[in-house]
């Protein structure tokens, strides 16, 4: 839990402050300088350390996409080269049902 007026790694106070000095870092009072200090040089490494490995896994990410997107290139064919459908006879206006013209 933390407490107003002391620090919550170190446990200073206000009275008894850390051998070097410390001020408050926040405005809680719950974290002095110096904590803030030593615990600043540890988030860089963890930040350092979430950021090459989120780095590792976008590389990844992205280059799925870009094997995705590489076979469906092949399987669609660019829109401006696209064929035009063709139409079956059932659906062509000038054959009418085949079933129906056999009789
Ligand atoms: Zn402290
Ligand atoms: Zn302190």
């Amino acid at each position: 839990m933390k407490r107003k007026g002391i620090c919550s790694v170190c446990g200073c106070t206000d009275n008894e402050g850390c051998g070097e000095g410390c001020t408050w870092f926040d405005l809680n009072h719950s974290l002095c300088s110096v904590c803030w200090q030593l615990s600043a040089a540890q988030r860089l490494r963890k930040r350092d350390a979430a950021l090459a490995d989120l780095e590792r896994r976008l590389d990844r990410i992205h280059t799925e996409k870009v094997l995705l997107e590489l076979r469906l290139s092949v399987l669609t064919p660019e829109p401006g080269k696209r064929k035009p459908q063709r139409t079956t006879p059932a659906q062509h206006p000038r054959f009418p049902n085949r079933k129906e013209a056999r009789k």
